[in-house]
């Protein structure tokens, strides 16, 4: 996929006003604007699941779910798959796994990130495997989450990333497949928090700061 393929939102996109849509009380005054209505997600989303089937619809597929911020993302997209699955000849039988990663943050070493829940991890082996998150930044969790599964030698592993965030980094890592490519951004909403806050939003959006101040921990 090149750059200009991509649903890249620039720089300088001013984003929706909050004034358009709904969305929580108790979010109202903690946000700067929307920037991907949950719409526009949705519709993305099917399209990565039309492009998903198309390439792999043929195998047997475990999804692996990173939790917590990919729970939105990774349901709309399995039942995407589902429902077009069944509207065609094909059929693909999915398992659905989670895990969650956790990082130490005061030593900020991110090869340290532990992997933890979900089944044991050796079931990967000899399967294709669909790995499905929130967000990709600098792609340092993506890469480590990676070759600690490569470890367990499935058949084929792919990525699908609701957001890549423009980073300065050219070398970055892209997934497979994802929605959207998003300025250098903190974003909450459709799971993705800020401190356990706004995964109850359904807009993707950018927070201002009485919000980030609101929920500072
Ligand atoms: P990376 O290792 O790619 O720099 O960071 C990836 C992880 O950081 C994501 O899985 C996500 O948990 C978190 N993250 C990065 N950017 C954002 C963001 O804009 N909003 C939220 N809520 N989490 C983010």
């Amino acid at each position: 996929l090149s750059w200009k393929e991509a649903f890249q939102i620039s720089d300088n996109w001013p984003g929706y006003s909050l004034d358009l849509f709904t969305y929580p009380q108790h979010y109202y005054g903690d946000l700067e604007y929307v920037l991907i209505p949950h719409g526009i997600i949705v519709d993305r989303t099917e399209r990565l699941a039309k492009d998903i089937m198309q390439d792999i619809g043929d195998n047997d597929i475990v999804v692996l779910c990173v939790l917590k911020g990919g729970y939105k993302f990774c349901a709309d997209l399995v039942e995407h798959i589902k429902n077009l699955s069944r509207n065609s000849e094909r059929f693909i039988s999915m398992k659905v796994d989670f895990v969650r990663l956790k990082s130490y943050h005061n030593d900020q070493s991110m090869q340290d990130m532990q992997i933890i829940g979900g089944d044991d991890l050796s079931k990967l082996t000899g399967k294709n495997v669909l790995i499905v998150e929130d967000i990709v930044g600098t792609g340092r969790t993506m890469k480590v989450l990676l070759n600690n599964i490569e470890k367990y030698k499935p058949k084929m592993i792919k990525v699908a990333s609701l957001l890549v965030k423009r980073t300065s980094r050219p070398d970055g890592y892209r997934p497979d497949y994802y929605g959207f490519e998003i300025p250098d951004l903190f974003v909450v909403g459709y799971a993705l928090d800020y401190n356990e806050h706004f995964r109850d939003l359904n807009h993707i959006c950018v927070i201002n700061d009485h919000g980030k101040a609101k929920y500072r921990v």
